[in-house]
Order: C-alpha cells, then sequence, then structure tokens
C-alpha cells in the first residue's frame, strides 16, 4: 500500500478508501473483539473512511470521538422502538429523481450517492439511493423542475457527498443552473472538505468562482478534532474566492455532548473563517439509537455554551419533523 503523500489526488484517495474492518482496527492498534460486530454492521451499513483521516484518530482508544462517527458497531443492529428506516418521509417530497422539494424557496438535489467517509449516525443511511440516483439523464428532468418553479432561488446540493462529484460535472451541472433567471443561489452541503481537505483543489477554487450564482457551502464537522491545519487551509482559500462558509452538526453522544467540545467546534469553526449554522438533534433513523440524548440534554447543552460564546458563534439548535415548513428551532 504507498502512503499517503502530496501528490496523491483525491480522485486515488477516494478510489482507496478503507472499507475493511480488520484494516480499520489493525492501522487504529484496536482490540480484536470489536472486529466481529464491526463486520456485521458494516453489511448493513459498509464502513468506508479516507486514510489520511486516521491520523487525526487516537491510536487504541476505542472512546475518540472520531472514532466513534465511523466504526460499525454490533448495537446498530438492534431494533429501537421509534427509530425508523425513513425518519424524515422524504419519500413523499420527491417529485423526480434526485430533486427533494420541502420547504419554500429551495429544493435539495443529490448528484450521486457517493461519500467519502460513511458517518454511523448517517439519516440517508438506509435512504433508496440506487433508485434515487438521477445519472446525467436525470439532470435535464431536475433541470426542467427547476426552471418551471419561479419561485426556487436556491439549489442545494447535498448528500451523498455533491464534492465526490468531479469539477468538469459540477461545472456542466451548474451551467445550466445559471440559464435559470430565478435562481440565486447555490448552495454545497458537504463533509469532503473536513475528511479529506485536499478535494479542495485550484480546480475547484476555479470552479466555485466560476458560478454565476452566489455560493454557500455548509460543511459537517462534528468534533473540534476534525478541523486540522489542512481543512482550515482550505476554508480560508474558500473564503478568500467570496464563498458563505457554514457549518453544521449533529449533536451525538460520546461525540460532542459536552459543552465544552461544543464551545472549542464553534471557536475552530471561526478561525477558520466558517460560521456555526445549526446543531442537528438526531434524526431517529434505525441503528444510530446509541448516538441518541434526552432532548432537556440538548437544551441544557445549548443555554450552556450559549453563556460563553457570542450570539454569532451559537448554532441554532434544531430538529427536522416531517411535514413542517422549516427546521424546527427548539
Ligand atoms: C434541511 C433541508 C433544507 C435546507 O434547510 P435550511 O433551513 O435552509 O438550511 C432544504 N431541503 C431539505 C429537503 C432539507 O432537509
Ligand atoms: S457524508 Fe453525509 S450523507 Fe454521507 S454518510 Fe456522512 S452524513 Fe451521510
Amino acid at each position: 500500500m504507498p502512503a499517503i503523500s502530496e501528490k496523491y489526488t483525491w480522485q486515488e484517495a477516494l478510489s482507496n478508501l478503507i472499507t475493511d474492518p480488520k484494516e480499520l482496527l489493525s492501522l487504529l492498534e484496536l482490540d480484536a473483539n470489536l472486529l466481529d460486530p464491526a463486520i456485521a454492521a458494516s453489511l448493513a451499513f459498509p464502513l468506508k473512511v479516507p486514510r489520511a483521516f486516521l491520523s487525526r484518530i487516537e491510536k487504541g482508544n476505542s472512546e475518540d470521538p472520531l472514532l466513534k462517527q465511523i466504526l460499525p458497531l454490533g448495537v446498530e443492529l438492534d431494533q429501537a422502538a421509534g427509530f425508523e428506516q425513513d425518519p424524515l418521509q422524504e419519500a413523499n417530497v420527491n417529485p423526480v429523481p434526485g430533486l427533494l422539494h420541502k420547504y419554500q424557496g429551495r429544493v435539495l438535489v443529490t448528484l450521486t450517492s457517493a461519500c467519502a467517509v460513511h458517518c454511523r449516525y448517517c439519516f440517508r443511511r438506509h435512504f433508496p439511493y440506487t433508485d434515487n440516483n438521477p445519472g446525467m439523464q436525470g439532470w435535464e428532468k431536475i433541470v426542467d423542475y427547476i426552471r418551471k418553479d419561479n419561485s426556487i432561488h436556491e439549489v442545494i446540493l447535498s448528500g451523498g457527498d455533491p464534492l465526490a462529484v468531479s469539477d468538469k460535472l459540477l461545472g456542466v451541472f451548474s451551467d445550466k443552473l445559471a440559464l435559470i433567471p430565478h435562481l440565486k443561489r447555490l448552495r454545497l452541503h458537504t463533509r469532503l472538505p473536513v475528511v479529506l481537505p485536499e478535494r479542495v483543489t485550484s480546480e475547484f477554487i476555479n470552479w466555485i468562482t466560476s458560478v454565476k450564482l452566489q455560493t454557500v457551502m455548509v460543511i459537517h464537522a462534528n468534533h473540534p478534532r476534525e478541523i486540522n491545519a489542512e481543512v482550515t487551509t482550505a476554508m480560508l482559500r474558500l473564503r478568500e474566492a467570496g464563498v458563505t462558509l457554514l457549518n453544521q452538526s449533529v449533536l451525538l453522544r460520546g461525540v460532542n455532548d459536552s459543552a465544552q467540545t461544543l464551545i472549542e467546534l464553534s471557536e475552530v469553526l471561526f478561525a477558520a473563517g466558517v460560521n456555526p449554522y445549526y446543531l442537528h438533534t438526531l434524526d431517529k433513523v434505525q441503528g444510530s439509537q446509541h448516538f441518541d440524548l434526552p432532548r432537556e440534554r440538548a437544551h441544557e447543552l445549548q443555554a450552556e455554551i450559549a453563556g460563553f460564546l457570542p450570539g454569532y458563534m451559537v448554532p441554532r439548535l434544531v430538529c427536522e419533523e416531517p411535514g413542517k415548513p422549516a427546521k424546527t428551532l427548539l
């Protein structure tokens, strides 16, 4: 296995992800008892993590908050009351494959089902991506839908991870959007710049600078240790390119359920030019029950961090309820 070097492109890194639980445990010097459950859970939702991300995880520590986000556990296979396959009932707001139109003025588009990392808490872990992966032929239908509804002002590219798509194809798609007069903004929801900051190449910066809409990038980081020097550099480059940078986190038991962690997260994000946007409570998807926290604890944490940080560094604590006109502010 060649070592990761500066010369490794992001495409190479993506085609060389860690997907074998045995390799993960061995590289991180973790207890072999974790192997059988990891294999069983990865059959339901595969393990996926970029190699370079492992350097941010402490070896031999099965409680590491970054590890917990990626390591498949046996508990994921338990059936827990109230945890469903499609907790957000997204199938109801899916007028054309690859497009969700749930909220006024904005549509969410999934250009790909691929992600660079599989987050164990992911609420899309059971989403029928293969049925909902538009492919390039499907793009015309998506663009038609947007063109015909002039109440839509913003297109949100979301997950899968839109940055798993090549710059060339992103360019093809954004060129189509540029011809729609009622569009104002293009937003990208992505975890790729966090887990694989080399994705933010000069070509990517050139593409995003060329987009004829205002651009917003919402990164998804949950713990301050995810924001290392490379991530910070990538963020500062994007900011220089005029991209509005926001972060969305999920409140996860054992990962970021302490005021100190959340305060530090806001601090490192803001220092990297990223404004905290949302702190989501967990969507109750089957297999994620071990990350859940009581609602009262979420309120307590929010109150605690608000007592320490300037208002603009406090993320909005929200949850998502099917059928509501916006995310619910808690
Ligand atoms: C969260 C979400 C959005 C964006 O909501 P904002 O409050 O604007 O961030 C849009 N569409 C769908 C389907 C969503 O789940
Ligand atoms: S990157 Fe996003 S869509 Fe992909 S697994 Fe993680 S949370 Fe889910």
